[in-house]
């Protein structure tokens, strides 16, 4: 059965080369709901595998507690918590078979051989492994190697489903198929699940909730979208998509929108909780930029990429540069480089940090 997760005030400290105390995650306090997907996302070295490994146990607390549902599991061995790791490298035995390989962890478990069989035989046909099931791991490609690493997992009906990194082997497309598939099953099967990726489309496309982490602490968790529309910091801003950065003042409030001061003019924004005067940044995405040939706000195309999809512009405009995202590009509307633009914001995507 799905379990929830308690993370409560986990910190993890290494003794660094001069013998001195050095903290991987410090202070971490999280609540991960049954049947909830989270990710822990964030750049090299934030502390989100180790965060992982406390929570699967192959790394000891240094301080705070992790629960299982109601249940303490600081003290508890990898082996006896309810919980499964898939890892990067997949891990299989390369001399077992698949169904052997999957069935591994059930023999341990002393179950039944007709239950064993029935439990493979389901989880090969949830992954679509049917036809694989005599096959060395060495016959296999890794995809297929990732959903039989997957299938090992959840043949086991963990409460808490581990992924570190699972798809970075992968090459690019095997990515798009296997995220949707892990999406799907672990949706199918309602399990809880907790996945570490440092790609934040990754993270933003699978996850309930996402939780940015920054040198060993938890900069922002919210749904994908909230991260994205209403970052907190300007770490988590530019960690996830592209932004752009004004400094401005606030001036006073309109109609629950702050009018804020900038090189662009005054814009108004969203966000509560800042007062006249004080000195902000407002956060604005490519896309929420567009570009026309009126008078105001004028600029000049410093760069200007087609890309299919969409039409990418920098434009040097009050003092800097901005990236700039046009969807849908029709080749008579494009502009050129050393064009004179005017530039737009779309209000309701700004936003104050
Ligand atoms: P990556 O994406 O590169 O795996 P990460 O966010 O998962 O990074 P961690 O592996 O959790 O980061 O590492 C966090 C910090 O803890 C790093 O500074 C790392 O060097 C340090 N660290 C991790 N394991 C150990 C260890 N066994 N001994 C000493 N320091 C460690």
């Amino acid at each position: 059965m799905a379990k929830s997760v308690t993370l409560q005030n986990i910190s993890k400290a290494f003794l660094n080369d001069k013998g001195e105390r050095s903290y991987a995650v410090k202070g971490v306090d999280l609540n991960i709901g049954e049947g909830e997907f989270v990710t822990l996302l964030g750049p090299s070295g934030c502390g989100k595998t180790t965060t992982l490994r406390m929570i699967a146990g192959f790394e000891d607390i240094t301080e705070g507690h992790i629960y299982f549902g109601n249940e303490a599991v600081d003290q508890i061995p990898p082996n006896r918590r309810d919980c499964t790791m898939v890892f990067q490298s997949y891990a299989l035995f390369p001399h077992l078979n698949v169904f052997d390989n999957i069935s591994y962890g059930l023999k341990i478990k002393k179950m039944s051989k007709p239950d064993i069989i029935s439990k493979v035989e389901s989880v090969l046909d949830i992954m679509n492994l049917r036809d694989y099931r005599d096959r060395m791991p060495n016959q296999l490609s890794g995809g297929q190697q990732q959903r039989v690493a997957l299938a090992r997992a959840l043949v086991m009906e963990p409460g808490v489903l581990l992924f570190d990194e699972p798809l970075s082997n992968l090459d690019a497309k095997l990515r798009l198929v296997m995220r949707d598939e892990i999406r799907r099953i672990q949706q199918q099967i309602g399990i809880t699940a907790v996945y570490v990726t440092h790609d934040q489309s990754e993270a933003m496309s699978m996850s309930d909730k996402v939780i940015v982490m920054n040198k060993g602490r938890i900069e922002q968790m919210g749904t994908p979208m909230e991260i994205y529309q209403r970052p907190k910091t300007q770490f988590v801003a530019d960690f996830i998509g592209t932004a752009n950065f004004m400094e401005g003042t606030v001036k006073g409030t309109e109609e629950g929108r702050l009018l804020v001061d900038t090189a662009a003019g005054l814009l108004r924004v969203h966000r509560d909780g800042f007062k006249t005067g004080d000195r902000v940044t407002v956060v604005i995405r490519p896309e929420a930029v567009s570009l026309g040939n009126g008078s105001e706000r004028k600029g000049i195309v410093q760069k200007s990429v087609f890309m299919g999809q969409t039409q990418e512009y920098e434009v040097q405009f009050g003092g800097q540069l901005f990236q700039i995202t046009e969807h849908n590009p029709i080749q008579e509307k494009v502009h050129a480089v050393g064009a004179s633009v005017s530039v737009q914001f779309a209000e309701d995507a700004l936003h104050v940090i």
